[in-house]
């Protein structure tokens, strides 16, 4: 089951695919899947997406995954890097990411971006694993230049339209191990599993709600594989996130207001 969120209030639907979607009218936080109460059947196709998930913050996390870190020449951390990317910088499926004139070098980062379902904080492992509510795809937008200049990464990570989000949510804990694949211009770039992050997923959620209280829709990104490079006006990104889905951004230069 997926959860989506469209059109420009972000209203709920939920269902098997876009074509076979229904309104929700059940809180998703508070009432279990499975009892979730659907309306009438809406048409996805037709109207843009929004972020499937409205977080009240978004957390990140630098190398989790070796090739990733030393392609950037950075030593793996000993325990998980987090930085906070605002939540203003978020997008839908095929939304524009605008390149800001204050970089001069805006990078992808393919993701894996799980999704807080209740409050978190201190959690053992089977509450983080309760607490998971489900998993979308995400390209952690960097302006690289920025990133490697600041002290803390909050300027390179959160420009309007670093967080592209979506297609949809797919509920629940994955089953297995996930593979997320980042393309440029129908060109692979990235490909990365759950299998090679130095933490997992259930693991990050631990760590994380030992510093900040976890809250249902708050977002976490995981870290991106290996092989990140710049973005151009014109190029169009896809993150997919295998069993998923597929998300896909144009990309175009600031060109003011
Ligand atoms: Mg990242």
């Amino acid at each position: 089951m997926f959860l989506y969120r469209y059109g420009a209030a972000g209203r709920l639907a939920a269902g098997e695919s876009p074509a076979a979607a229904r309104i929700l009218l059940s809180d998703p936080f508070s009432v279990p899947p499975e009892r979730w109460e659907l309306g009438r059947p809406v048409d996805l196709s037709a109207v843009p997406l929004a972020p499937p998930a409205h977080p009240g913050k978004i957390v990140g996390i630098g190398r989790n995954y070796r090739e990733h870190a030393a392609e950037l020449g950075n030593p793996m951390p000993p325990e998980p890097l987090l930085f906070l990317k605002a939540p203003t910088s978020l997008i839908g499926h095929g939304a524009a990411v605008i390149l800001p004139p204050e970089s001069e070098r805006v990078e992808y980062e393919g993701e894996i971006a799980v999704v807080v379902g209740r409050r978190l904080q201190r959690a053992s492992e089977e509450e983080a694993r309760a607490g998971l509510f489900g998993v979308t795809c995400a390209c952690d937008v960097t302006a690289r230049d920025l990133q490697r200049k600041d002290a803390t990464f909050a300027r390179g990570k959160s420009f309007d339209t670093f967080c592209p989000l979506g297609p949809a949510i797919r509920l629940g804990p994955p089953d297995g191990p996930l593979t997320v694949v980042t393309r440029v211009n129908g060109e692979e770039r990235q490909r990365g599993s759950t299998d090679e992050m130095e933490w997992g997923l259930v693991e990050l959620l631990v760590y994380v709600s030992r510093m900040m209280t976890l809250l249902p829709g708050d977002l976490l990104l995981t870290g991106t594989p290996a092989g990140v490079g710049p973005l151009a006006d014109g190029d169009r990104i896809e993150v997919e996130v295998g069993g998923v889905g597929i998300l896909a951004n144009p990309v175009r230069r600031w060109e003011g207001a």
